[in-house]
């Protein structure tokens, strides 16, 4: 590959135009004409930065040339660093020194002064702010003094192997005795075992791999490294968040008790993005009292100023927002042809390997060949050889762009870019920000470019970009005490050590349920000794119990999405083994996806579900009952479908209530003397729930154009969701001031205010815009609006956790439903559109609801919830 350097600012001043002040379309076209006669002559060596302001400037000024709209622009100013001085063992200051570091940042040194003191740390700082260095010293110190070792967690295989090569190079530097080493799934057996016979000081591993090939093997492979374990990194803490992060939760007690075995008691230091709870989250994770946590989240690192732009891409024809991906193509061809190394983050591989070669292509014809041969894609799938060699060539600055999902995101390490860009709203400001945190060399100036999409939090994020930058992040939760979570995992904490009833200090209060369930079930084996009573595991003859354990799942019945065999129809079921298997879903959310007559997307392809299998046959050789299957076979069909389904609610009593600023306060109401107050219930509790669903029909719809119900002629199973959620009740005092207030009801030429279609909106909204208060996906959480709830006789929303068990979000969304009032109230009178939008109050996957919407009502049913001149 020849090497082609972008042209600078500079260069382009000797390209003969004439003010430099602010550079015109003419400056860009001198440029082409340049470029085009082969005399550049820029010498893109050290030194020499591109100009950031010159190209907001032209951005500004030629937003035609890019498509779409420069909505808002904003400056965040750089910092200078804050250090301070560490006592360091001299071979440690001397390996820091070679690391191109002088001094360490007040934040890092803060870190390492209360972990030296065995506080554990929570590390809660942006991408780039020297998370490691503070536990690189920490585990060094330890295995210099005492031969201590330390555990490395990180989610992801590409995380380890480029921290446990980082490591093992800075203990290298320390003295050649110290060693790092990883241990994952890649390995093979013998590597692995090469790996326990060094014995290495820092082991760098993932959860999965603590939980299948550590704990169950304890006693006979790791006593070196349990007695010994003095330190626990936690790297990426926010990624353990819902069903992964629950389980994890358990595999970290699992972990902190069999160590306790072993006489040891690690301290631990956690790496988080910015969260909004990150004390709370490492309690959460760990087990350990909030009091021994030390949260440290300022950052006192250096950092240059940084243009945050935000892009409206093109609206089509009738208005409607259209895909940012093009347009976020095009502004990356804008921003290396100015010379800024620039990162594209993308939320699909697809995405990612498609608009690379379309900025590639954009290139090309913009007359910059060369620059075409440095785009490249970047994303899990891909080897590790592939990711190592592109990591390198984002370091060394030959991959001028670089597609990447968030695969990049995560902490591994390769330098930092002029500029990112952010192909639509990543659905949360953590993840904004990590993002946005590649964007910086040192003290230089950078630009992150926001693309937005026609997403609720898409559209709120270009238009309140000051709520985005200075506003709080998302809270992060997991849910560890999740009854089927734990009862997946107390068979193998029960092998790795006998349970006693002292155990409920790890597993929670509930455990003496669980464990006497097991033990009805065989699992367990209960035995009285003269002080205690104990429960073992009775070995099955099979594998370690762990090995059942899938931590990115919560254990419930599946159905297999099944491509149909070519001329079979319909199909006999092979072997298992042949079986083209699209994917596997939960039950449940799979019965609505992949329904008889349902349009399945996968990857791109969209497939028509022709049968439904509820009981297969076993496969031959396999035990027990095989998983239900979905017939699917690929179709050109343009339409797409929603499920109809039945849901019938169950309500426990609520754990916890209370009220809203619009609402009567609860212990008021239950004894005041207002008889409408009286019989309100308080405006919102959280309770446990049970949801049985069946779908029944479907409709189709096609460029807006709705048809159905469509019956569903197999009858579907029941499904049946025991979890979280809150039950908000909208008292009799709201549902009069939203008659009398609603903007409609004295105007005889509008539309008569529905109730109902305000109360279904307002939930659609909340529903969209809960992942800004808490971190989850959409899909996370479900919602209903009940015009009447039958045992209270009152308007109400439900929003529950879709997973089984509920893992922690309803409890948080409980704390934060002001900001999530407020937010959907925001987005929906901000909206552009007239009677609702995908960008405000409509449901993705509820076509027929979305017909009867009332806007107007929606936002003012959220007015007067948060009015508290309201509740007086
Ligand atoms: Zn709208």
């Amino acid at each position: 590959m020849t090497k082609e350097s972008p042209p600078s600012e500079s260069n382009v001043s000797r390209a003969g135009s004439k003010s430099r002040s602010k550079p015109s379309t003419d400056a860009a076209v001198s440029q082409h004409v340049e470029l085009k006669t082969g005399t550049r002559a820029f010498d893109g060596s050290a030194g020499e930065r591109p100009s950031i302001h010159n190209t907001v400037d032209w951005l500004a000024e030629n937003e035609a040339t890019v498509g779409g709209t420069l909505v808002n622009h904003r400056v965040m100013t750089g910092r200078s660093a804050q250090t301070t001085d560490v006592p360091l063992r001299p071979e440690l200051s001397e390996a820091i020194r070679k690391k191109g570091i002088d001094q360490v940042y007040d934040h890092q040194a803060e870190a390492i002064r209360h972990a030296r003191l065995r506080k554990h740390v929570t590390l809660a700082t942006p991408t780039g702010s020297g998370k490691s260095l503070p536990y690189s010293i920490l585990a060094a110190e330890r295995a210099l003094v005492d031969d201590a070792r330390t555990l490395y967690i990180a989610p992801t295989r590409a995380l380890i192997n480029n921290q446990a090569d980082d490591l093992y190079d800075f203990f290298q530097n320390v003295d050649s005795s110290l060693d790092a080493g990883r241990y994952t799934g890649g390995l093979s057996r013998h590597q692995k075992r090469r790996v326990r016979e060094r014995q290495p000081h820092v082991l760098a591993t993932t959860p999965d791999m603590i939980n299948y090939s550590i704990l169950p093997f304890a006693h006979k492979l790791w006593g070196w490294f349990l007695s010994n374990l003095d330190l626990i990194v936690i790297d990426e803490q926010h990624q353990y968040r819902g069903v992964f992060g629950s389980h994890v939760g358990v595999v970290l007690r699992r972990l902190r008790r069999l160590a306790k075995t072993f006489d040891a008691d690690p301290t631990i230091v956690a790496c988080s993005a910015t969260i909004d709870n990150p004390r709370q989250h490492t309690v959460q994770l760990t087990g350990v009292d909030p009091a021994d946590v030390h949260v440290v989240d300022q950052d006192t690192s250096a950092g240059g100023s940084t243009h945050w732009l935000f892009w409206q891409p093109p609206r089509g024809q009738q208005g409607q927002a259209r895909s940012t991906h093009r347009t976020t193509a095009r502004l990356a061809a804008a921003l290396v042809e100015r010379g800024l190394q620039t990162i594209v983050f993308t939320r699909s591989r697809q995405a990612a390997e498609q608009y690379a070669q379309v900025t590639a292509r954009r290139l090309q014809r913009d007359g910059y060949p060369s620059l075409a041969d440095d785009v490249a894609a970047y994303q899990a799938a891909l080897s590790d050889e592939r990711r190592e060699e592109l990591e390198a060539g984002l370091h060394s600055g030959d991959i001028r762009v670089v597609w990447s999902t968030n695969a990049l995101e995560v902490g591994i390490n390769i330098g930092n870019l002029d500029a990112v860009l952010v192909d639509g709203y990543p659905g949360t400001r953590m993840e904004l920000f990590q993002q946005a945190g590649r964007a910086g060399r040192g003290t230089d100036p950078s630009i992150v470019g926001l693309v937005g999409g026609a997403d609720p939090l898409d559209q709120y994020a270009l238009d309140h970009p000051d709520d985005l930058l200075d506003g709080s992040v998302e809270s992060v939760e997991c849910n560890p005490q999740n009854p089927r979570v734990l009862t997946e995992h107390l068979p193998a904490a029960a092998a790795e050590a006998p349970l006693s009833t002292d155990d409920n200090t790890w597993f929670g209060d509930d455990l003496p349920k669980y464990v006497s369930a097991l033990t009805d079930a065989g699992v367990l084996d209960r035995s009285l000794t003269s002080t205690d009573i104990t429960w073992t595991y009775v070995p099955d003859g099979g594998p370690p119990p762990s090995q059942h354990v899938s931590l990115r799942s919560i254990n419930s019945r599946s159905l297999r999405i099944v491509v149909t065999p070519d001329d079979q129809s319909p199909p006999d079921i092979p072997a298992s083994n042949e079986l083209d298997v699209l994917g596997e879903l939960p039950l449940a959310s799979g019965l609505r996806d992949a329904h008889p007559g349902a349009i399945y997307f996968h990857q791109g392809q969209r497939y028509r579900v022709i049968d439904i299998d509820l009981n297969p046959e076993t496969p031959p050789g396999a035990s027990g009952s095989a998983s239900p299957i979905a017939w699917v076979e690929p179709t050109n069909a343009t339409y797409t479908t929603s499920a109809v389904t039945d849901r019938t609610l169950t309500l426990q009593d609520a754990d916890e209530s209370r009220g809203l600023p619009g609402t009567a306060d609860p212990e008021v109401a239950t004894d005041g003397g207002d008889a409408s107050a009286d019989t309100a219930p308080p405006a919102v509790q959280l309770t446990e729930l049970t949801v049985s669903e069946t779908v029944v029909s479907y409709y189709t719809h096609q460029s807006g154009s709705l048809n159905g119900p469509v019956p569903i002629e197999t009858d579907l199973p029941e499904t049946e969701l025991s979890s979280d959620g809150l039950v908000i009740t909208i008292p009799p005092a709201i549902r009069d001031a939203f008659t009398e207030e609603h903007p409609n009801a004295d105007d005889p030429d509008a539309p008569s205010p529905s109730f109902e279609g305000s109360l279904y909106a307002l939930t659609n909204a909340l529903l969209g815009v809960l992942p800004a208060t808490v971190l989850c996906d959409r899909s996370d959480m479900r919602g209903l609006a009940i015009s009447r709830l039958d045992t209270t006789g009152h308007p109400t929303i439900v929003l529950y956790d879709d997973h089984p068990g509920g893992v922690g979000l309803a409890r948080s969304i409980f704390q934060h439903l002001e900001d999530a009032l407020e937010f959907a109230q925001t987005r929906v009178a901000d909206c552009e559109c007239d009677e609702g939008c995908p960008a405000c109050i409509h449901h993705p996957h509820d076509a027929l609801s979305n017909q009867t919407l009332d806007k107007v009502g929606a936002r003012l049913l959220a007015e007067l919830l948060l009015d508290d001149t309201q509740a007086a």
